[in-house]
Formats: structure tokens, C-alpha cells, sequence
């Protein structure tokens, strides 16, 4: 399987006119680059504009809701970011959970709804740094994992992506240590195991997320069990961005 590169846009850039800058900008330099898969989430706003722009890269989008449609106001379907191109979804961000008090029942409800609707997921879990200093990484990834997958078929867990984020280490520069990042992976496969199955566990892809940039990101990569990465700030700064997936297409 490739690695994966997810791009975070969070609530940015304010125009369209700088979105599909940035866009072009990553189109055109990673135009040549095959064995990386690169998904783009930009805000909802932007995203009927991109799927125009055809390229080799993909849109996820950053929420949808958990039902299918109806009187729902603000909220956005996963039908709809279906019928708009997108391929993925991030769903349990950390600033969702936070800002919006999103929590594992939620993402129970939308996780379904994205598999039903053929999305892949992009399920963000990670402790908080209180949860970090009072000892508890283990316990908040094991309830948010089974809570999270609360009667998900084992045969749709493939489609779901995992991303390891530790609150504490998005946007703050507090990047996790690798081996920290291998020590969750391995857990979280353990938790798979409890679930479904061995096998099941082994093929899940897990992502890490958290202050990642050129310099921090293959060491991520390289014998620690991750199969790609959720970037937030540096996805925004297109020749970074650019050049990590450069990298990763080297490694
Ligand atoms: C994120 O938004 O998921 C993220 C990881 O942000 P950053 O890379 O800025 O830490």
C-alpha cells in the first residue's frame, strides 16, 4: 500500500483565489509522483472548485454529519461530499472534539454513515497532555478506539484509517517521539486484535498527525509501524508540504 499524505487546510485560506493557488501549486509539484497517495481537505466551501482542477490528488473533507440528510441546519451530508469527488473524510479532530464538544458516540454514528456511504474515514484519536501526565494515553486510546468501532463489521474496518494524534503536539511544535508514535501503533493494533482479529489489526492503516514538517516527518515513517501522515500548519506552506512528499516518495 502507498503512503499516505493527508493535508489538514483547517479553516484556511480565506479565498477561493488562494485555495486553488495553493492547489495548483500542489498539483503541479507533485505532478510526477506516483507512489504517494496526497488527499487534500480543504473547507466544504472550496471543494465543487477543486474537484474541477483534475489531478493525482485526491479531497477528503474535514466533518460531515451522522444523518443522511434532513433538517439538519449548518450541518453538511457525507452523500454530498460523496457527489462532490471526495474520497476521505477526517472525522474526530481533535479542535472538533474540543471546540465542538464532539465525542466517541459521535463518531460511532458518523463512521457508520461514512462506511455506508463508501468514504474512508479518517478516525482522529489521541490523548490530551493532562490525559499524558496523569497516565492515561492507554485508557483514553482504548475507549476511543471502542467506542469509536461500537458494531463497525469487520469487513469495512479496512477501509477506516487511524490517525494517531496527540492533542498536545498539534500546532504546538511539541513533536511526539517516533518511538512513542511506535509504542501507540502497536497498541492500537493490539486493541484491533481484541476486537476483530490479528489480521485485521495488521492491515489497518494507521496515520500520525502533530506539529509534522520536513525535517520531523520520515523519521515517522521508517520502522514504526505508520503508513502516513495528517498534516495540519506545514500543509498550508505548499513548498514545504511539497517537499515532505517528495521525500516520502524517496523513501
Ligand atoms: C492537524 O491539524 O491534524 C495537525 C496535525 O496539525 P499540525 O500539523 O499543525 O500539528
Amino acid at each position: 500500500m502507498k503512503p499516505l499524505i493527508v493535508a489538514n487546510w483547517k479553516m484556511n485560506p480565506q479565498s477561493l483565489a488562494e485555495a486553488k493557488r495553493f492547489f495548483d501549486l500542489l498539483k503541479y509539484g507533485t505532478k510526477s509522483i506516483r507512489n504517494v497517495e496526497v488527499v487534500i481537505c480543504p473547507p466544504f466551501v472550496y471543494l465543487s472548485n477543486l474537484k474541477k482542477e483534475s489531478s493525482n490528488l485526491k479531497l477528503g473533507a474535514q466533518n460531515c454529519f451522522w444523518e443522511k440528510e434532513g433538517a439538519f441546519t449548518g450541518e453538511v451530508s457525507a452523500t454530498m461530499l460523496k457527489n462532490l469527488g471526495c474520497k476521505y473524510v477526517i472525522l474526530g479532530h481533535s479542535e472538533r472534539r474540543r471546540y465542538f464538544k464532539e465525542n466517541n458516540l459521535m463518531m460511532n454514528k458518523k463512521i457508520k454513515l461514512v462506511l455506508q456511504t463508501e468514504l474512508r474515514p479518517i478516525f482522529c484519536i489521541g490523548e490530551t497532555e493532562q490525559e499524558k501526565n496523569r497516565g492515561e494515553i492507554s485508557k483514553v486510546i482504548k475507549a476511543q478506539i471502542e467506542k469509536g468501532l461500537k458494531k463497525i463489521p469487520k469487513m469495512t474496518i479496512e477501509d477506516i484509517v487511524i490517525a494517531y494524534e496527540p492533542v498536545w503536539a498539534i500546532g504546538t511544535g511539541k513533536d511526539c517521539k517516533p518511538v512513542q508514535v511506535q509504542v501507540i501503533q502497536l497498541l492500537i493494533r493490539k486493541i484491533i486484535t481484541g476486537l476483530y482479529d490479528r489480521n485485521t489489526a495488521q492491515k489497518t492503516q494507521i496515520l500520525y498527525g502533530g506539529s509534522v514538517n520536513q525535517s520531523n516527518a520520515l523519521n515517522y515513517l521508517k520502522d514504526t509501524g505508520i503508513a502516513g501522515l495528517l498534516i495540519g500548519g506545514v500543509s498550508l506552506r505548499p513548498k514545504e508540504f511539497i517537499g515532505i512528499i517528495k521525500d516520502v516518495s524517496r523513501l
